[in-house]
């Protein structure tokens, strides 16, 4: 394989390590405006400032729930406003880049699109001048170097606000859903000037395992944490088994704020 050079080294506007730890909490897919708004209203009691939500859902298969789509980013929009959050949410499509740009404050690339460059252009060339927080997941394949190589895409053209996302691989282990690479937070902060945020939701895969791993994310020096909250999982169209409930939620976010103050950081 040829070799991969990084990376650009500028400090991104949002998100730089700073003391405090930024909480992207939120369903796995928008359902509805009351299922957004439940969550929304936890998250802001809690004192935290962003939204996560699906509105375009890359699903493994193709006869699951696909989204509501720009419906979607609609009842994101106006929920963010109601509740004084930011929003979060992926691209899955280029045709969809201005879109999504403009409903929400944060633009998401999901794992499968790891290596989609045109993707990575394009969100990085809608982006330029709003300087939008774009959320770069680790592919579940893919490695560092490629990852930081990737960055570069969106940076080129004009956007240098990247959050990387850590949300686990591909291994032999099937105790997991995926093997968080909890080492790619370190590797990261030695390796480029991009914070990095810890998706535990989607390793775990069941929401048991989420609380210890962001203790770890905490601990380990991760910039921000991705958790995917649900007001009633058993009923969630998407990724049910790993949501935790607003109460579930409110309670990790306390013990994490006692773990963060350890380390001299604020969760926010
Ligand atoms: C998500 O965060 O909604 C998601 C689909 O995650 P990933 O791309 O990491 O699978
Ligand atoms: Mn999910």
């Amino acid at each position: 394989m040829s070799e991969v050079k990084p990376v650009s080294q500028k400090l991104p506007d949002y998100g730089t390590r700073t003391d405090e730890i930024a909480i992207f909490a939120g369903p796995c897919s928008v359902e509805s405006e009351e299922q957004f708004n439940e969550v929304a209203e936890c998250i802001a009691g809690l004192g935290l400032h962003w939204i996560r939500g699906g509105a375009f859902k890359p699903r493994t298969n193709p006869h699951s729930f696909q989204g509501l789509g720009e419906e979607a980013l609609q009842i994101m929009k106006a929920g963010g406003e109601k509740y004084g959050l930011k929003t979060l949410t992926e691209v899955m499509d280029s045709e969809h880049c201005e879109m999504v740009h403009s409903y929400v404050d944060g633009l998401q690339v999901g794992a499968r699109n790891f290596q989609n460059f045109s993707l990575l252009k394009n969100i990085g060339k809608v982006t330029k001048d709003s300087h939008k927080m774009v959320l770069f997941k680790r592919g579940f394949a893919g490695t560092i170097a490629e990852w930081l190589a990737a960055t570069d895409y969106i940076t080129m053209a004009g956007n240098d606000n990247v959050v990387l996302c850590e949300r686990g691989l591909r291994t032999f282990e099937t105790a997991t859903r995926f093997t968080l690479d909890i080492s790619a937070v370190p590797v990261i902060h030695k390796q480029s000037l991009y914070p990095i945020c810890v998706d535990v939701s989607h390793p775990a895969g069941v929401r048991d395992l989420v609380p210890a791993l962001a203790r770890a994310a905490v601990a380990v020096g991760a910039d921000s944490i991705m958790i995917e909250v649900h007001p009633n999982p058993p009923a969630a169209l998407s990724d049910g088994p790993q949501q935790l409930t607003p109460a579930q939620f409110t309670d990790l976010i306390t013990d994490l704020r006692e773990l963060a103050a350890v380390f001299g950081k604020k969760i926010v």
